[in-house]
């Protein structure tokens, strides 16, 4: 039988996100309104909604929606901002993403994925301002900096200078830090030329490849 996704979903934003402290409207509205069962593959589609992170093939996972809707908070977007995802991964976070900003930018190292990102944002109509790059994100990407926002969903050892230098002033970042599996989710506000750090949570990501990461 198919779930009442809208049912569902609604449940997802009051007991995972309302519940613990998600008080943005505009992501609480945005993560309402994006059918998350249409990026997860068909066999684990019961699974969309569940309250962890899920896999969705190629050794990766959609992340837990409480941690997607964490760091888009985190990102404080309005609008107008173009921003840098690094991870996109089945495409979720940056059709979040997109439904807050005016851009986004998302780069997928695993080719397969970044095309199932594609095919994913095409197929729920919203991929209009979303351009997912196949390629290596962790060293950022040039050709569109500098971003008002990046999230990165990958967890590397130190937070990569690249994206430190390509993130705009004013700018939030935010990204896993630490090891294997211990990791804090920092938070980079960049500001009149003052850049300031801070710790918003404990976490678990799969490991950001390539550039100065893990290798
Ligand atoms: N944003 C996703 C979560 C993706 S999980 C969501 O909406 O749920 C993290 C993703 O980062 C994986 O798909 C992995 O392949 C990708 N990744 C790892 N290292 C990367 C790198 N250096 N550049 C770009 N993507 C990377």
């Amino acid at each position: 039988m198919i779930p009442d996704w809208e049912t569902v979903r609604r449940t997802m934003i009051e007991g995972q996100l309302r519940a613990r402290g998600i008080r943005d409207e505009r992501v609480l509205r945005a993560m309402e309104s994006i059918p998350r069962e249409e990026f997860v593959p068909p066999d684990v589609r019961l699974l969309a909604y569940r309250d962890d992170p899920v896999p969705i093939g190629l050794g990766q996972t959609i992340s837990q929606p409480y941690m997607t809707a964490l760091m888009a908070e985190v990102l404080d977007l309005k609008g107008t901002e173009t921003v840098l995802e690094v991870g996109a991964g089945c495409g979720y976070a940056a059709a979040v993403l997109g439904s807050l900003a005016a851009r986004v930018i998302a780069v997928e190292i695993v080719p397969a994925l970044a095309q199932m990102a594609r095919d994913n944002l095409r197929r729920v109509g919203r991929d209009a301002n979303i351009t997912v790059i196949s390629g290596d994100g962790s060293m950022g990407h040039a050709l569109f900096a500098p971003y008002d926002a990046i999230s990165v969903a990958a967890a590397a050892p130190e937070i990569p200078t690249a994206l430190l230098e390509q993130l705009r002033d004013p700018g939030w970042l935010v990204v896993p830090v630490g090891s294997l599996d211990d990791q804090e989710l920092r938070v980079v506000r960049k500001e009149r030329g003052r850049t300031e750090y801070s710790v918003r949570t404990y976490c678990r990501f799969v490991p950001l490849r390539g550039g100065e990461g893990w290798q």
